[in-house]
């Protein structure tokens, strides 16, 4: 039943490392007791890469295939991700020289590296093109580090927005590329209008409770 919540889950990110970030709801910094994590098992990580469009059919069922043919590979590639998710979301709230921060960077560098060892140039784009994720079965966490650190080496920060709690949002990160710079929740069909009704409905109920005291 993992695999259906996937559907649920709001692709809302705009960046693969932002929806990385994004599968574990509400995001708050600590986490709550409540707290639904999209990616529990290596089935969910697999529709998930597809539905952001980092694999594609044929690569996820290379993926499959190498996750079936070796035990323990699959939830190899999930704990990475997990890893590199967790890591992400801490650089991205702190921003700062704490201990944590220089974990979560230096995690990053371990697995990019790791990641780098398994790519590989080939004739392409311009002159060459970088293939990452050239090993079946860490594709995705190799691919999710790639986009990881370029995300943090070019991200500007003025787009970088959470969804407000504190209003009744649920802390999910995304780059806010609107002209103005408006855009207050990750999706104004969900958290947006969510909070317009809780607005609406408290306000009744204020109403109704100074009719009753009346
Ligand atoms: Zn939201």
């Amino acid at each position: 039943m993992a695999d259906n919540r996937n559907d649920v889950l709001r692709i809302v990110g705009g960046h693969p490392a932002l929806d990385l970030v994004n599968t574990v709801a509400p995001r708050v910094p600590g986490g709550t007791a409540d707290e639904l994590d999209y990616l529990r098992a290596p089935a969910a990580l697999l529709a998930w890469s597809r539905r952001i469009g980092l694999t594609d059919a044929s690569e996820a069922t290379a993926v499959a295939a190498a996750w079936d043919s070796a035990a323990g590979t699959a939830e190899q590639a999930l704990h990475a991700t997990i890893e590199i998710r967790e890591a992400v979301y801490t650089v991205l709230a702190r921003r700062d020289e704490s201990a944590e921060m220089a974990a979560a960077l230096e995690l990053l560098t371990l697995r990019w590296s790791a990641a780098a060892a398994r790519s590989v140039l080939v004739p392409g784009g311009a002159v060459a093109e970088l293939q990452v994720g050239t090993s079946p079965a860490l594709m995705i966490p190799d691919r999710l580090v790639a986009a990881a650190v370029e995300l943090l080496r070019t991200v500007e920060l003025r787009q970088l927005r959470a969804c407000p709690i504190e209003e009744g949002g649920c802390g999910f990160l995304f780059l806010d590329r609107s002209r103005n710079g408006s855009r207050r929740w990750c999706s104004m069909e969900d958290c947006g209008t969510q909070a317009k009704i809780r607005k609406l409905s408290e306000r009744r109920r204020a109403t109704t409770v100074e009719g009753v005291q009346r």
